[in-house]
């Protein structure tokens, strides 16, 4: 597996080149971001975090907006608010240093028992079994594991914890993930150049695909609300802070109505207005899928003829100064446009 990883391993601005430290930043930077989203998508935002906030202090000391704007786009903003959170307690906790034990590290905000792992192994070369979707997926080909989640993850974690290399876990680690991302793919392994093809069980059965066994999907709920586009009579838009904890917590938004499991009526919809104004009707409609549930917004303009005094009235061309997450941009982009 170390030969192989030796000869085909990828190259990420965050991995330490060969016979180099590995970064503990920038292991844990990237770790967070790896969370919900692809290596492809990550590596431009992780340049963009360095070139803004070189190092953990820098990033301790800046203000919470500026780095959910940077996460914009990222998704799961709560990861952007636990990262802000974690650099403080790292710096004004820790003398600015990571702790080093898996233990240590899962007291961190937002670093649970893969990323401890992860940062451990990668960073300190600590023997850390990682187990990831990749991970998951190898093992349960390997050993054609017929449980599913959960009791597939305490399996593959009591599989994968003996095959860890105790010479180079770190190496060990990333050769495990590389392999699930390039030849044990979801869809379409490369059992042709995978290192473990003569000894992997579903490979042998010919039953690559079966592994690892999908649990029946759960159907995913709609809810729906109506969203407000306000304009003043300077043609500025109101936009507002969610609270800070839940769903989307701390990113801006166009107010809206709450978001039920039933659409609501006009005269309902304008009792949660911030403002009544003469409505234009438009019934565009914005979609956008959660974890846990698909949504739809109508979006409806309130144009006021007045100069209100309270709210954030924003001009349309500043908007992209603010931390709007994917939904409120593809309102923005709706309602902008017609
Ligand atoms: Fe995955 Fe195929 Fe390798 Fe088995 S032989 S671990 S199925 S790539």
């Amino acid at each position: 597996m170390l030969e192989w990883y030796d000869e085909n391993a990828r190259t990420f601005p965050w991995r330490a080149l060969p016979n180099q430290k590995a970064n503990p930043y920038h292991v844990w930077l990237s770790e967070i971001m790896l969370q919900q989203t692809t290596t492809t998508a990550v590596i431009p935002y992780f340049q963009n975090f360095l070139r803004k906030w070189p190092t953990i202090e820098e990033l301790a000391q800046t203000q919470l907006d500026e780095v959910l704007h940077a996460w914009q786009g990222l998704g799961y903003y709560s990861r952007a608010r636990n990262l802000h959170k974690c650099a403080q307690v790292i710096v004004n906790e820790h003398g600015g240093k990571f702790p080093k034990s898996e233990p240590e590290l899962l007291k961190l905000p937002g670093i649970g028992p893969y990323t401890a792992a992860a940062i451990a192994s990668i960073a300190f070369d600590k023997v850390a079994t990682v187990v990831d979707g990749n991970v998951i997926r190898v093992i349960s080909r390997l050993f054609a594991l017929e449980s599913q989640k959960p009791a597939l993850v305490r399996e593959v974690q009591a599989l994968a914890a003996p095959l860890t290399s105790k010479a180079r876990p770190g190496d060990w680690a990333q050769a495990m993930m590389d392999l699930g991302a390039t030849v044990c793919q979801p869809r379409t392994p490369h059992c042709e150049l995978c290192p473990w093809q003569t000894s992997c069980q579903a490979y042998v059965l010919k039953a690559v695909a079966k592994f690892p066994v999908r649990p029946k999907r759960r159907h995913k709920p709609t809810r729906f609300g109506i969203v407000f586009w306000i304009q003043d009579a300077q043609e500025r838009i109101l936009i507002q802070k969610r609270p800070p904890k839940g769903l989307l917590g701390g990113m801006m938004e166009f107010p809206s109505t709450p978001w039920a499991e039933t659409s609501c009526s006009m005269d309902e919809a304008m009792a949660h207005a911030p403002y009544q104004g003469v409505s234009n009707h438009v019934e565009k409609e914005v979609r956008h899928t959660f974890t846990h549930f698909h949504l739809k917004l109508r979006i409806v303009k309130l144009q006021l003829t007045t100069m209100p005094h309270e709210g954030l009235w924003v001009n349309l061309s500043d908007l992209g100064q603010y931390a709007l997450p994917s939904l409120m941009h593809k309102v923005l982009r709706a309602a902008s446009c017609g």
